[in-house]
């Protein structure tokens, strides 16, 4: 079993901003890896650019390599399949064993699905994106119609994405469209939806596939053979079977520290971590990244650990598909190309701050 002071799991948002930082200013001492599946970050932000074919793959992810080398750490390709809370013990999905004084878990969420009788009906799960381009490929060789279920922020960016490029397009929401965003986005989005063909569905919950139909209730609402998954976060089951406490839904109970509520020795962040306050977002996962490199260092050496403490507002940034983007700050909202092109800057700002050289 290979040994580490430090184990950072999962390429997230998080644990990149660490990895700069450690790589431009002070690393800890010891010996530290990064675990990840593939050597490649994908950065979900670029997604929907991708789809609409305004971005390239390679313009939408962060090779690993020369990041952790600039960074002193190791980087070891594997995926977590199981954990020891207690010991910091790994068990990676190919057998392999790791143990780490101080453990970091930066990897992000499953896709919720509904339960499906039958298998009439193809599910694509919008995570991880490697697996979701791949299987999008192939959809996209022999376009049909498709529903899109789930009506946050990604599900609104991939149908604005991906209409016109399937012969008919609809969305599922549970609620009311992107619910928990300024109402005028809410309004502004519906237009540009309606505007481009797609079918929305409020408050239309899917609570089971039978075959090639969707069900809400007993109610078959939706009959088709391709379905891709945009619904929200579910945690990956490993982390409630590791010992750690867990929130209801299984996702790590942390502190405003990071620190998990039940071992000290292990840090939570980003969508795998439940802490009051913080969203499950990528702004918000970018934002602990300073806060955990910092408290790693001093963890590692011994020192007082500091505060995260979640901003009570983000700054939403929706791809309309067209180049353009519509924005939300606390009750304003606006769209248009000007914003598209701000979006455009923060995103490949966000991937050249992250592509260093070793
Ligand atoms: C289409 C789409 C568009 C989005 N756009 C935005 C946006 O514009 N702005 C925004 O704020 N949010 C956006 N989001 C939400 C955002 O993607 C997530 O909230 C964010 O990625 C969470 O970041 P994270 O750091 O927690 O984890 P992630 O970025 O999901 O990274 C998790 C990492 O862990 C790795 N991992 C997973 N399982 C394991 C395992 N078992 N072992 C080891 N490693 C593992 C993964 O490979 C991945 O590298 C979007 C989501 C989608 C689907």
């Amino acid at each position: 079993m290979s040994q580490y002071d430090l184990l950072l799991a999962g390429a997230g948002h998080a644990h990149l901003g660490v990895l700069r930082r450690w790589a431009l200013v002070e690393r800890p001492p010891g010996r530290i890896a990064l675990l990840s599946p593939g050597p490649e970050a994908w950065y979900s932000g670029m997604l929907p650019g991708l789809l609409a074919g305004r971005y390239a793959a390679a313009d939408c992810r962060l090779e690993l390599q020369p990041l952790c080398r600039a960074a002193k750490v190791e980087l070891i390709e594997g995926e977590i399949a199981a954990l020891d809370a207690t010991s910091r013990q790994v068990e990676l999905a190919d057998g392999r064993r790791l143990a780490a004084e101080w453990l970091a878990l930066n990897v992000g969420a499953a896709v919720a699905a509904p339960p499906q009788q039958g298998d009439a009906m193809q599910l694509l799960a919008v995570k991880p994106f490697a697996g979701f381009l791949a299987g999008w490929q192939q959809w996209q060789a022999e376009p049909r119609r498709l529903a899109i279920l789930g009506g946050g922020a990604a599900g609104v960016e991939l149908a604005l994405a991906l209409a016109g490029q399937v012969p008919a397009l609809a969305l599922f929401c549970a609620g009311p469209l992107l619910a928990g965003h300024a109402p005028g986005l809410r309004l502004r989005a519906l237009g540009h939806l309606r505007q481009r063909g797609v079918q929305v569905r409020e408050h239309c919950p899917i609570g089971r596939i039978e075959d090639d139909w969707l069900l809400s209730g007993d109610e078959p609402v939706w009959c088709g053979r391709r379905l891709l998954l945009a619904s929200g976060a579910r945690a990956w089951p490993w982390l409630a079977a590791s010992g750690l406490a867990c929130d209801e839904q299984g996702f790590v109970a942390i502190r405003p520290s990071l620190q998990s509520q039940s071992h000290a020795q292990l840090f939570a962040v980003g969508d795998c971590a439940s802490l009051a306050g913080a969203r499950r977002s990528g702004v918000y996962a970018v934002r602990q990244g300073p806060v955990l490199a910092a408290n790693l260092q001093a963890a590692l050496q011994g020192r007082p650990l500091r505060q995260y403490r979640p901003q009570r507002h983000s700054l939403a940034l929706l791809a309309t598909g067209d180049g353009g983007a519509l924005l939300a700050w606390h009750d304003w909202s606006a769209g248009g190309q000007f914003y598209g092109r701000c979006k455009d800057w923060l995103d490949q700002r966000f991937i050249q701050r992250h592509r260093l050289v070793g």
